[in-house]
């Protein structure tokens, strides 16, 4: 395994009777990196956490963690592993701090890590508190502080954001970003928002019905943004040559519309062009296209 990643699956899949959760996923995490899995519920995110994590035997392939090959049963890699998976739950009727110091034990991590990790998910005011009685979005960053007790090397984190209200999750993205640059962990994280992954993650991939559509760094991702005037002529076939003869070098044609690239400065432009040509413009505008219309073509939704 290169010693530069983190994770590596090798055409892992895992199906359960007739569903096929993950299909030959090949995923290669660089160490330092945020990764961002992406994908609708049910595109296979938590089976593949729970392989990675050696919770359930893959069908096919195998995982590789650290450079250590996963199986289940083996746990010796896991000591520089943090994991956050789905309903991660607390004793209720202990203490914040009365949670973490389980944890530290359990971790052999040194009595500081818990004030450390108190301090860095912000829980001082709930340190004293029972976890049973916090809120949703405080009993999320327990868990989180929980993961990184034994300063671990690499996060792997199913839908870390769950339950946070909005200025939640902006901590918890700055709380990730300052774990990966600072201290040069790991964050292998999966969720279902993309604008959640968009501006946290080195790179994204993203996941349907178990297959890896595609993998985007964040230079990719800001060339998926697209720009162009959608265009609605009676005549569409002959609006596209008349276009394409004025100089529009870049025409799709979607839905009995016109896609113009490149042409936002060029708007009264094409009124013209139709316009002396005698067909009707039933409809003109720049359109911006975002990633998340991106992210729904790609995986089957509107947009
Ligand atoms: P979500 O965000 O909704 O959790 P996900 O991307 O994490 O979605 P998975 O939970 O991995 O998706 O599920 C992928 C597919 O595998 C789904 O069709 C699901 O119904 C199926 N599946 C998952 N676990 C099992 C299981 N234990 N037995 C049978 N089918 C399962």
């Amino acid at each position: 395994m290169n010693p530069r990643t983190a994770v590596a699956t090798h055409a892992v899949s895992k199906r359960y009777r007739d569903v096929l959760a993950v299909a030959a996923l090949d995923l290669d995490v660089r160490r330092g990196e945020i990764y961002g899995f992406l994908g609708r519920n049910g595109a296979g995110k938590t089976t593949t956490i729970r392989m990675l994590l050696g919770l359930i035997r893959p069908t096919d392939g195998n995982v590789e963690v650290l450079g250590k090959r996963v199986q289940p049963g083996t746990n010796d890699v896991f000591a520089h592993v943090g994991y956050l998976v789905e309903s991660a739950t607390a004793y209720p009727n202990l203490t914040v701090r009365e949670n973490l110091d389980i944890q530290r034990r359990l971790t052999r991590a040194p009595y500081a890590a818990v004030d450390d990790a108190i301090d860095l998910m912000r829980l001082g005011q709930h340190a004293d508190r029972r976890a049973g009685v916090l809120s949703l979005g405080n009993k999320q960053r327990l868990s989180l502080a929980r993961t990184l007790l034994h300063k671990p090397e690499l996060l792997i984190l199913d839908e870390p954001a769950n339950a946070l209200d909005p200025g939640g999750i902006v901590e918890v993205r700055e709380l990730l970003r300052s774990l990966a640059s600072e201290r040069g962990v790991t964050v292998f994280m999966s969720s279902h928002i993309l604008a959640e992954v968009a501006h946290l993650a080195d790179r994204i991939g993203i996941v349907h019905e178990g297959r890896l559509l595609e993998e985007l760094d964040r230079d990719e991702l800001r060339a998926k943004e697209r720009l162009y005037v959608e265009v609605g002529a009676s005549e569409p076939e002959r609006a596209a040559t008349l276009l394409a003869a004025a100089g529009f070098a870049h025409i799709e044609k979607v839905d009995g519309r016109l896609r113009v690239f490149g042409a936002e400065e060029r708007v009264p432009e094409i009124a013209r062009v139709l316009v002396n040509s005698g067909l009707d413009i039933t409809h003109l505008a720049p359109v911006h296209e975002d990633l998340e219309a991106h992210f729904l073509r790609l995986t089957g939704g509107v947009g």
